[in-house]
């Protein structure tokens, strides 16, 4: 099924690394690879070889074999991407970071930590809490996916919209290049670092340009107060006007997620976080800050709904009541299982004043094509996850899915949005590169990509559109897909 354009013998790649890592860190038996086929996007390709570096010292010594034999490489995290990054499309090499997983040191002094890239997410805070601290970007898979992963992609979460995303918590980075050198980035005062902002252009990278062995973190205290609210609309487009007016009132809570009519009820019956079954919308709204404050813009944040028309607005009594309704908008992907065998999550970004026509547009949408789309989102940004449900069994439904899924993106770029807000361009919005950028931008990022691996083996055929990326994979990301 994957595409091979330049990989030489496998056996001798897998007996090299082998020689490395042992038996029990390379797989290259097919139903071992069967795995590593996939990631959270409907994209799938077969790796030749998986490998399983311990050390800094392992990723080198392996990524110089793949050099020598001019193999392809794919680094990988969890799995948990969404748009078929750590797919080995090309096959070769793929260097899982599961087993570095470590947090090398948490130095509260300076506020950050140091850790290897298989670390999980929720791990960092975790490791934190007791201090009072935590790690501030909270994909909603973050029980999961890793650091590593989340550098990559530039990962978001519900509270990115007080605390940004991950590049801007991204204090150092080591990595190792496509040839086998390592390069340090950053360090733990980044703010006082010379020279070219490599870390603003690594963080996003898309798993293209290096493979990232270490990550300094920055930690931020815990608010002294956290109000959770949710706000129970009729109609979808009157909590996207919510969130418009709260922007327009100068109110920031720390996250703002919208769950539709059509996700709500899935959600709940899976998880029975008491959302209302019957309502259009929801909005999921935190309030963050000093004790004092927190009341007082939680009537304002209950003030701006009424006005576009919340029926409820309920306030969650304690720390049970807001981690489960936490645990719906958390949970919210896997609810979806139980009801549709297959979904594709769209993932693009509007302002936030073009939520409300935007959601009226996806409705029209999932009637003339005839699906069911959910939408679970974070509102606040304006970044939509439209979940459009399919059964790959059913002959031509993952077409209608894709060209649903395209013209709501191209919506998204004609109201001035974009293409992508937190899970990357990968293999699955290629294409949509070209519409979103002119050719001479495409051709900078290029230019970009090659600086840093100039063989172009590092994750080939993934980020830039056909003609614009150096090695061009033949088959359209479309023959790779079950
Ligand atoms: C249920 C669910 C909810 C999600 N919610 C969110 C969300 O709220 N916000 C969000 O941003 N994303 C979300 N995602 C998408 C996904 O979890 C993120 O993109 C995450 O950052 C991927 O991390 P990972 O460890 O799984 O990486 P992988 O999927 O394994 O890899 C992702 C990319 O990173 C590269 N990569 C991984 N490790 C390295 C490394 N060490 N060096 C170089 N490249 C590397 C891979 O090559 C690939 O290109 C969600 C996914 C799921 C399934």
């Amino acid at each position: 099924m994957s595409p091979a354009p330049h990989t030489k013998p496998s056996t001798s790649l897998a007996s090299r690394i082998r020689s490395i890592l042992g038996a029990e860190r390379t797989l290259d038996r097919p139903e071992d690879l069967a795995l590593y086929q996939y990631d959270g996007s409907i994209d799938i390709a077969l790796p030749d070889v998986v490998a399983f570096p311990q050390t800094t010292e392992e990723v080198i010594a392996i990524v110089k074999i793949a050099a020598e034999l001019d193999v392809p490489l794919v680094g990988r995290g969890a799995g948990t991407g969404l748009s078929g990054g750590s797919i080995a499309r090309a096959g070769g090499l793929m260097i899982s970071f599961a087993r570095m997983n470590r947090i090398i040191e948490i130095d509260l002094a300076n506020e950050c930590a140091v850790l290897e890239p298989g670390v999980v997410n929720l791990d960092i805070s975790l490791a934190v809490d007791a201090d009072g601290y935590f790690y501030a970007p909270d994909p909603s898979s973050q029980r999961a996916c890793t650091i590593g992963g989340n550098v990559s992609e530039n990962a978001g979460g519900p509270h990115t919209l007080a605390y940004g995303v991950t590049t801007n918590h991204v204090l150092g980075l080591e990595a190792v290049l496509p040839d086998g050198s390592l390069i340090q980035v950053g360090g733990k005062s980044v703010e006082t670092q010379p020279g070219l902002d490599l870390l603003g252009l690594l963080v996003g990278s898309e798993g293209t340009m290096v493979l990232v062995t270490k990550i300094i973190v920055r930690l931020m205290r815990k608010p002294e107060a956290v109000k959770t609210a949710l706000a129970i609309f009729e109609r979808p487009e009157h909590a996207g006007d919510a969130v418009a007016r709260m922007t327009a009132d100068a109110i920031t809570p720390a996250a703002v997620e919208m769950l539709d009519g059509v996700l709500l009820r899935m959600v709940e019956e899976s998880c029975h976080a008491g959302y209302p079954v019957d309502a259009g919308a929801v909005l999921l709204i935190e309030i963050e800050g000093l004790r004092e404050s927190v009341d007082e813009q939680v009537e304002q944040v209950r003030a701006a709904c009424i006005a576009s028309g919340a029926r409820e607005f309920r306030l969650a009594k304690d720390a049970k009541e807001r981690e489960l309704l936490w645990k719906g908008r958390k949970n919210a992907f896997g609810a979806i299982g139980r009801v549709s065998p297959a979904y594709y999550v769209q993932d693009g970004v509007v302002p936030r004043t073009q939520i409300a026509p935007t959601l009226s547009l996806i409705l029209d949408v999932a009637r003339r094509y005839n699906l069911t789309i959910g939408n679970i989102f974070h509102a606040g940004d304006g970044n939509l996850h439209p979940l459009i449900c399919f059964d790959p069994k059913v002959p031509g439904e993952l077409d209608r899915v894709l060209k649903a899924g395209d013209e709501i993106l191209e919506h998204c770029i004609a109201v001035g949005g974009s293409i992508t807000g937190e899970h990357g361009v990968g293999m699955e919005k290629m294409e949509m590169m070209g519409r979103q950028f002119s050719p001479e931008s495409l051709a900078m990022i290029a230019r970009f990509k090659k600086l840093f691996d100039p063989t172009c083996r590092l994750n080939p055929g993934k980020a830039l559109p056909t003609g614009h990326g150096c090695r061009e994979i033949r088959q359209v990301a479309h023959d790779l897909r079950y």
